[in-house]
């Protein structure tokens, strides 16, 4: 299993900025505009396919 950081996309919840990080070096930020845990906006988006 590779190990490598991943970016991904992340999401305020309550005012929708997005904003990308990488997984699993970094945390879930908080969101810059009302300080809200951000959540990963894929979690979001389950209709979303390839
Ligand atoms: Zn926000």
């Amino acid at each position: 299993m590779r190990k490598q950081s991943e970016p991904v996309e992340v999401v305020c919840p309550h005012c929708k900025y997005t904003g990308i990080v990488y997984l699993p070096e970094e945390e879930l930020p908080k969101c810059p505009k009302c300080g809200r845990q951000m959540v990963i906006s894929e979690l979001l988006d389950e209709g979303k396919s390839y």
